[in-house]
């Protein structure tokens, strides 16, 4: 199994993370950023799944987005094989649900999405792109339910799911399908690869911020900000985490980086968006070792 194409946290969320630590998101946000983060955690952990029991030829590319003829689609996890694609979309659903005629929902009574429609058309868009480019393969698509307290009651047989309690299962049973991969798999992997769209104007936006509005100061992942600077190293007394000066200050200029990313970045730039907290001495070294320095003396930046 080769890994083609790794997870990594969308822009979207990486920006909402950075937000939610340094101002107040308004409950439609704060929802949207932790149903996001659930999923990214869900994906993940079938990504250790396929890491431990995927062992056969296989191509796995994860996190695609692709706009074809004005369709989008997204696929949270694809392995390629031979003569087959497995196509999967991850739910970290957590608590009881119901099928009803096609139909989703708690057993509260409130409705959701069914997932099987959404991979239903994401098996079709593939096939039809894959159709376009000449080749053949079989498509297997399943609605993967990661969350082992997830419980779902009328589910048919034949519904495209598979439980948390069968994933280990079916991937060893992939394993015996494998036989060597051709030229051709390894072809469509870099064609739908070249297709991948970072961003989509489809999907949802950052909320409008303000630098004055956001809460300056170095901060922990776990998004406290009571922090121990010591000379080389930083400490969170809320989740105990601790950091190098140097992993702290990185993680702020990228975060400075990304939220503002026409102001130019500066020691003293630098050294107000991390309160005032860490040495202006080491700031500048941390500048000069992990970007490139423009401008002269007090006009110095960094890119
Ligand atoms: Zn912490």
């Amino acid at each position: 199994m080769k890994i083609i194409k790794k997870r990594e946290k969308s822009k979207l969320l990486i920006g909402l993370n950075y937000l939610d630590k340094r101002t107040k998101l308004d409950n439609t946000d704060k929802r949207y950023l932790i149903n996001l983060e659930k999923g990214y955690e869900g994906e993940e952990r079938f990504d250790t799944l396929v890491k431990t029991y995927l062992t056969g030829e296989a191509l796995v590319i994860n996190d695609l987005l692709i706009e074809n003829k004005g369709n989008v689609f997204q696929i949270d996890a694809l392995i390629v094989t031979t003569d087959t694609l497995y196509l999967y979309e991850i739910k970290n659903y957590k608590g009881d649900f119901q099928m009803n005629s096609g139909q989703l929902s708690y057993t509260s009574g409130q409705e959701i999405r069914n997932p099987l429609t959404q991979l239903k058309r994401t098996k079709e868009l593939l096939r039809q792109l894959v159709k376009e480019w000449g080749l053949s393969y079989r498509i297997e698509a399943n609605v993967l339910f990661i969350n082992e307290t997830f419980t779902l009651y009328n589910a048919n047989v034949e519904d495209s799911i598979i439980f948390s309690t069968q994933i280990k299962d079916a991937l060893i049973k992939l394993n015996t399908k494998c036989k060597r991969l051709t030229k051709q798999c390894n072809y469509l992997a870099d064609k739908l690869i070249d297709m991948h769209k970072e961003e989509s104007l489809f999907q949802k936006q950052l909320p409008l911020y303000n630098k004055k509005e956001l809460k300056t100061g170095v901060v922990c992942s776990c998004g406290s900000f009571n922090l121990i600077i010591t000379q080389r190293s930083c400490y969170c007394k809320v989740c105990y985490k601790q950091l190098s000066i140097e992993e702290l200050l990185i993680g702020s200029i990228e975060e400075f980086k990304y939220l503002f990313p026409e102001q130019k970045v500066t020691t003293s730039t630098i050294n107000e968006w991390c309160g005032n907290r860490v040495n202006h001495r080491k700031i500048r070294h941390i500048l000069q070792t992990h970007l490139m320095a423009y401008g002269k003396n007090s006009g110095t930046y960094y890119e």
